[in-house]
């Protein structure tokens, strides 16, 4: 068995290396540990050998695993990044740090109303769906921008950057032809936006291809945590 200290140090050499063929600094790629289905002990783990950025994709699950470490681990940071009901808004306002998968109005607009006034502004991406009709999650290519606009509105959202999940492909080639629209996306809205600095982008089969494409956030569950086991979900 590798322990998540040892996982985590094979993650972390992976990013190093891909930052390297690519001529990037590896400091530029954050690495947000996927917790979800994973027990309080394996997030413990995670915290003791040095992670302190963690996404959940359950409303719930999330919310609990927040109010465990809340009093002993006040310095970790939640990012949502599961498709967003728009009725289970407020407990996300509540009590993440970040949301990656805004790809609506109505999702945006709840959640700058039900933020709390004593927290920080919410720190948002819009999911784009970058795979067309195979996914039905994100925000159409051709929409982003007056969901920028309209999000930019909002007094208690601040809007960092973009994410995607392109559709499980083992081609690094056709990894990197997955990640390139976005990209270029990003650049463009980034020239104009000072305060764009996050492209959420690449997970454990395809952080190489997502780093060398200009990622800047990679979102590792299973090369960190092991493969998920989702039967105890109803
Ligand atoms: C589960 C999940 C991940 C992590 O996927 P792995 O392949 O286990 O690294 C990343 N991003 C999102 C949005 C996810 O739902």
């Amino acid at each position: 068995m590798c322990s998540i200290k040892q996982n985590l140090e094979q993650v972390t050499s992976q990013i190093d290396s891909a930052a390297q063929k690519c001529g990037r600094d590896a400091f530029g790629v954050q690495l947000l540990a996927v917790s979800k289905t994973k027990p309080i002990e394996a997030i413990a783990e995670a915290i003791q050998a040095g992670l302190r950025q963690f996404g959940e994709n359950y409303v719930q699950e999330g919310v609990e695993k927040i109010a465990h470490f809340k009093e002993t681990q006040p310095d970790l940071e939640w990012h949502f990044i599961g498709p967003i009901q728009s009725n289970k808004t407020k407990p996300i306002a509540e009590n993440f740090d970040w949301v990656h998968s805004i790809d609506r109005n109505k999702v945006a607009r709840r959640l700058s109303e039900q933020r709390p006034a004593d927290m920080k502004p919410l720190q948002v991406l819009i999911q784009i769906n970058t795979s067309g009709e195979t996914s039905k999650s994100g925000a159409g290519f051709e929409d982003v921008k007056a969901l920028a606009a309209e999000i930019d509105a909002l007094p208690n959202l601040t809007l960092r950057g973009l994410m995607c999940i392109p559709q499980p492909e083992d081609d690094h080639q056709k990894q990197l032809e997955a990640f390139a629209p976005l990209s270029a996306l990003y650049e463009e809205m980034k020239a104009s936006r000072p305060e764009f600095d996050t492209l959420s982008m690449g997970m454990s089969g395809d952080m190489d291809a997502a780093i060398a494409s200009g990622s800047t956030m990679v979102r590792i569950g299973t090369a960190i945590f092991g493969a998920r086991d989702y039967s105890n979900r109803q």
